[in-house]
């Protein structure tokens, strides 16, 4: 069963494109802010976490009003967005009587990660465990490698949340050697990209992989954009506290 489901993720994400787990993320983030609106409305548990945590963070924020713009939800968030600017401003003339600027800041800052946020996190360890797990299952392992093969391979901020979930020599090793294949690649192509920007050479086609080069180095580096801002440093706060192998 969870095969199953891994292998149907994985085909979900190679359709997509990019690393497995960001494309992964950003179609079970699509999913969620999409159930959350309904009927001109916010999902009403997911409104009150709203507004103790002052809304969405700003990459789900944004991602939202692209969402709410093409299903025409805007009435919903306006509603939420309305009671929020309400107690905010309540919020700030409390403030007025605070001993500091610096006591002042942190009362207007928000308490705790947000439900989107932490769902992220979530899913990124949902995401690696079926195919860590077939990795590590000699019986498994030739199939697990096809299946990841067909993905565009892990991007840095994953191979570590990868490699922090494993004890595995073998694993480690598979993934640092899918990841130096894939980097060495790329560099092949910024290298052509560069040099067929030189007038000795910009007759030679270039091809599509080499002309989105430089966009698909900076996804490599950092993702797609898909990790909010608050999760990175609960993935930080996670690694100091024993790394992802104890949650
Ligand atoms: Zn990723
Ligand atoms: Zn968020």
């Amino acid at each position: 069963m969870r095969g199953t489901f891994f292998r149907l993720e994985m085909n979900a994400a190679a359709q997509v494109g990019g690393c497995p787990v960001c494309a992964i993320i950003v179609l079970r983030t699509e999913r969620y802010l999409r159930f959350s609106l309904n009927e001109h409305t916010l999902d009403p548990h997911l409104q009150v976490c709203l507004l103790a945590l002052h809304g969405f963070c700003n990459l789900h924020g944004w991602w939202l009003v692209r969402i709410v713009a093409k299903m025409g939800e805007e009435l919903g968030i306006a509603t939420v967005y309305g009671h929020l600017t309400d107690k905010l401003s309540r919020q700030v003339q409390r403030t007025l009587s605070a001993p500091s600027p610096k006591a002042v800041a942190e009362l207007l800052s928000p308490q705790g990660i947000r439900p989107l946020c932490e769902h992220t996190l979530i899913w990124e360890q949902d995401t690696l465990t079926a195919p860590l797990q077939a990795l590590t299952n000699p019986q498994t392992r030739e199939s697990a490698q096809k299946l990841c093969a067909v993905t565009d391979g892990l991007y840095l901020p994953h191979l570590r949340i990868a490699l922090l979930m494993t004890e595995e020599n073998i694993v480690m090793t598979l993934l640092l050697q899918d990841a130096d294949t894939r980097m060495k690649q790329l560099n092949d192509d910024l290298e052509e990209f560069c040099r067929k920007h030189d007038y000795h050479f910009r007759d030679e086609p270039m091809s599509e992989s080499e002309r989105r080069s430089w966009m698909r180095s900076i996804e490599a580096v950092v993702g797609k954009h898909t990790i909010p801002q608050s999760h990175t440093k609960a993935q930080n706060n996670l690694q100091c506290e024993g790394g992802y192998g104890d949650v």
